[in-house]
């Protein structure tokens, strides 16, 4: 998937984005709010709102066009299917989390995928650089696969797989970008401080009682 600079928020029209990776910040798109697994992707004007606050339709060119699919049956379609790989995908992470391989079935599917929604890239010049960069130049919706498939292709294919983790106090996935690698939350505004204060209020109960 394209790599998206990000500005600093977490939050960005109610959408969390704190994955590194924009197929993780796609993956959670059903955080547990409130105790109960909540899906922020409902229909297919959600995912749209989801693709202008990621960054990857934020073009006004972009927007207009993906504002045009909204009541169409294929960007319907699209939204289902699209759902439904978000949690076999989710189930892959997970697996690749607790250190074991995501299954043949699963991996097959996303080679299926890429042979059939290749990504374009070409080179450019930057800075007296060469670089190689993504073409995404969709027309349709089914052409965000190339992005979904390509994302999740890079995130299996991770050399540093164990940076691919799960917030240690709630459901979000990330890649820790952090020098030390030693990132435990999806956000210290979320859940770091829920950490750090129930941490500090277990000290400070340990000190009162031995008193
Ligand atoms: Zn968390």
């Amino acid at each position: 998937m394209a790599a998206v600079t990000k500005d600093a928020d977490e939050w960005v029209d109610g959408f969390l984005f704190v994955g590194n990776k924009p197929i993780l910040d796609f993956l959670n798109t059903r955080p547990v709010l409130a105790q109960c697994p909540t899906e922020l992707l409902p229909d297919f004007p959600a995912l749209e709102r989801w693709l202008i606050a990621s960054g990857i339709m934020s073009s006004a060119k972009m927007k207009r066009l993906v504002q045009s699919w909204r009541h169409s049956p294929e960007a319907a379609l699209f939204y289902k299917d699209v759902i439904a790989f978000r949690e076999r995908l989710r189930e892959a992470v997970l697996r690749l989390e607790s250190g074991s391989a995501p299954s043949d079935e699963f991996i097959q599917e996303v080679n299926r995928g890429l042979q059939q929604n290749p990504l374009a890239t070409v080179l450019r010049k930057r800075e007296g650089r060469i670089v190689r960069v993504q073409i995404f130049d969709p027309e349709q919706p089914t052409d965000l696969w190339k992005l979904i498939f390509d994302g999740a292709a890079d995130l299996l294919s991770e050399p540093e797989i164990d940076r691919i983790r799960q917030c240690e106090k709630c459901v979000v996935h990330f890649f820790d970008t952090s020098k030390k690698g030693s990132r435990r939350w999806c956000s210290m505004n979320i859940c770091g401080n829920k950490l750090k204060v129930a941490a500090y209020q277990r000290r400070k109960r340990e000190s009162e009682s031995a008193r």
